[in-house]
């Protein structure tokens, strides 16, 4: 990689993984305080799992858990599984993603462009149940040889973020910040952020925003595991369980957003600060600027978008979807101006 004054000219597309720039919200009203998002969306495969996919893979490699030119296996439909088709096509290794066949047909030809060996299996089973995608892809590793990845049980998916976007987070912010905002899906992110300003700067609140139904923030909030569990159309973040690698425990504060606040704050973003950004940082800049309202005074807060908005064009960006899903109150019969204007 060559560092230029223009920017850096990359030997591969994975050098452009991490690094990425923030950009401060200045035309929606964050009350007394400056809020930054941090761009997980330039990534190059569009999302923050770009960063702990390459993690587990080096990590992998390091070990002699992956030797060149070896399977890679994870059950994943969503932005892990594209971040490991990028990378798994790069370094030259087979990948195959177990993905349950309720998934979105565009993500499946996403992940098979990039050459990944994508296997369908049922929605409607449990884990424990021997067709449940984890248990699949768990058995694929076994009878194979190939490497299970396991984001959700993998050390260096938190430590990627505690040794890279955390630090650059500290470093962006001019060592002068008061609060971070993040989602948890794998708890990847949240658990190592909350390593490196533990060390860091131990004064940076955390926050979790979690979509309304998951059991998370109330757990964070309460301290208890509710049973009864929700759902969301949210994608991404909001979990029925709490992931073998995710650690809440410097998390003191957290926010429940229901569907309909994390597309408007999207859509919000979009239209205010031309951030085309998915679901799960509608959910995040709601919960941020929740947050941010109800300050006396001025703090400095980050907050993430996660991913791309591309694949969330032909719903919740898309007006129709919106009132069919009851979130945009539809125009009376004949009047379209709405639509057009
Ligand atoms: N946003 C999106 C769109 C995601 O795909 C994910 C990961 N599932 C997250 C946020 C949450 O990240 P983490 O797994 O680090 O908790």
């Amino acid at each position: 990689m060559k560092e230029t004054a223009f920017g850096p000219v990359l030997d591969n597309v994975l050098e452009g993984i991490g690094k990425t720039p923030m950009v401060k919200v200045s035309n929606i009203d964050a009350g007394p305080c400056e809020l930054f998002l941090k761009l997980e969306s330039n990534n190059p495969g569009g999302s923050i799992k770009d960063r702990i996919g390459l993690a587990m893979i080096e990590e992998a490699e390091k070990s002699g858990k992956l030797k060149p030119g070896g399977t890679i296996v994870e059950a994943t439909a969503g932005n892990t599984g594209l971040a490991l088709a990028l990378i798994a096509a790069q370094k030259g290794y087979r990948l195959i993603i177990v993905v349950p066949d309720k998934m979105a047909q565009e993500k499946i030809f996403h992940l098979k462009a990039f050459g990944a060996d994508v296997r369908l299996t049922r929605s409607d089973v449990g884990k424990g149940h021997p067709e449940y995608y984890q248990d699949v892809a768990q058995r694929i590793a076994e009878e194979t040889g190939a490497f299970y990845v396991n984001q959700f049980g993998n050390p260096a998916n938190p430590k990627a973020h505690e040794t890279t976007t955390g630090p650059e987070i500290w470093a962006q912010m001019g060592e002068d910040m008061h609060a971070l905002v993040a989602g948890v899906g794998s708890g990847g992110t949240i658990t190592g952020l909350s390593r490196f300003f533990e060390k860091a700067a131990p004064h940076v609140e955390i926050i979790l925003a979690d979509p309304e139904g998951s059991i998370l923030a109330d757990y964070v909030n309460t301290g208890q595991k509710p049973n009864a569990v929700g759902s969301w159309l949210v994608e991404g973040i909001g979990e029925d369980f709490i992931p073998d690698i995710c650690d809440l425990s410097r998390v003191k504060r957290a926010y429940a957003v229901t569907d309909r606040e994390s597309f408007e704050a999207a859509r919000e973003l979009l239209r205010r600060e031309g951030v085309l950004a998915g679901s799960s940082s509608g959910t995040i800049l709601a919960a941020a600027l929740k947050y941010c309202r109800a300050q006396s005074e001025k703090k400095r807060v980050v907050a993430f978008v996660c991913d791309r908005g591309d694949k969330y064009l032909s719903k919740m960006f898309n007006d129709f979807w919106m009132y069919d899903q009851g979130f945009l109150k539809r125009p009376p019969k004949g009047d379209l101006t709405d639509l057009i204007s």
